[in-house]
């Protein structure tokens, strides 16, 4: 077992680097921005994202006592951007803190936020971080010199609160749901349902970018349970942790990726074509309308792995 986890981890590492580089091959700051916050429903705001890779969309609920922050940026730098953000939109000063996962641009700049923020992880999103701990930080920190230096020092913050798979928040007149998605693109996914807005925060298990399989625990059939278990609240807005935000058409288009991939993957591996022609004859086959090779490889090795 651990003779095999290894080398798909280094595999899931290769696939995220590919993925991140292969849109951008001159490496840009990633800074999450000032001064462009939007108010996207009664209660929830969003610092959104550009597109620029390693900058996530960070949401800001707000409640009549209690102000909730999902995702911090980069690195304690984008932190302290986050917090002058937050105190624009409230003055609350009892303040709670989570992350979509457990990936340096979503939670290495929790440092930044004052010290009686509650800060919440799910149990398996503290499994992530004791078993990978830094390792992407420092591969982010390797490719670029701007993560390195917005990453220098940079330690995951102790969680005060934990949950396993349900958690509610009550910040007055809304509450934000944490549920535990279960192991998608990382193993400790968490995503964010407010209510009464309507309002869904997917981290990477929707979004319009590809899907990309980062952990080696993650499989084609529980991300489209995922897909169920998210559809079923019939979300309003859905906020990506990465990209435009949208609508169920984004869970929609997620489902129409997998469920072909999976199609796919399912009758070559039948002819008896190998894991490696499976990825070749898919790829090629999809690259138009899906143009990130790296994430199509992840996706197809995943469902090879799991096919019949
Ligand atoms: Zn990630």
């Amino acid at each position: 077992m651990n003779s095999l986890r290894f080398p798909s981890l280094v595999f899931s590492l290769m696939v995220l680097t590919s993925a991140v580089c292969s849109i951008h091959a001159q490496p840009i700051n990633p800074l999450v921005r000032e001064g462009v916050t939007e108010k996207i429903s009664e209660h929830v705001h969003v610092i959104p994202d550009a597109s620029v890779p390693l900058v996530p969309n960070v949401g800001i609920i707000v409640g009549t006592h209690g102000t909730f922050v999902i995702d911090t940026g980069l690195g304690e730098r984008n932190g302290q951007t986050v917090l002058r953000e937050v105190a624009k939109v409230s003055r609350n000063t009892e303040l709670h803190l989570a992350t979509t996962h457990f990936h340096p641009e979503h939670d290495l700049g929790a440092s930044a936020f004052p010290a009686n923020t509650d800060m919440i992880r799910s149990r398996d999103q503290q499994k992530d971080i004791d078993e990978f701990g830094l390792q992407l930080a420092q591969s982010f920190s390797s490719r670029s010199p701007y993560s390195a230096a917005l990453l220098k020092g940079a330690e995951f913050r102790k969680a005060n609160t934990f949950f396993e798979k349900e958690h509610t928040v009550d910040l007055g007149g809304v509450q934000v749901h944490l549920i535990a998605m279960g192991a998608n693109h990382t193993r400790g996914d968490t995503a964010f349902w407010i209510e009464p807005d309507g309002v869904l925060f997917s981290g990477d298990i929707v979004m319009k970018p590809q899907p990309a399989f980062a952990s080696p625990y993650s499989s084609l059939r529980h991300w489209l349970e995922s897909l169920d278990t998210l559809q079923k609240l019939q979300p309003k807005r859905i906020v990506p942790s990465h990209g435009p935000m949208g609508d169920g058409a984004l869970i929609a288009g997620y489902r129409a990726y997998l469920t072909g991939i999976q199609t796919r993957t399912v009758a070559l591996k039948k002819e008896g074509k190998s894991a490696d022609q499976a990825v070749e004859t898919i790829a090629t086959e999809m690259q138009k309308q899906y143009p990130d090779r790296g994430r199509l490889t992840g996706a197809v090795r995943a469902a090879y792995a799991e096919a019949p």
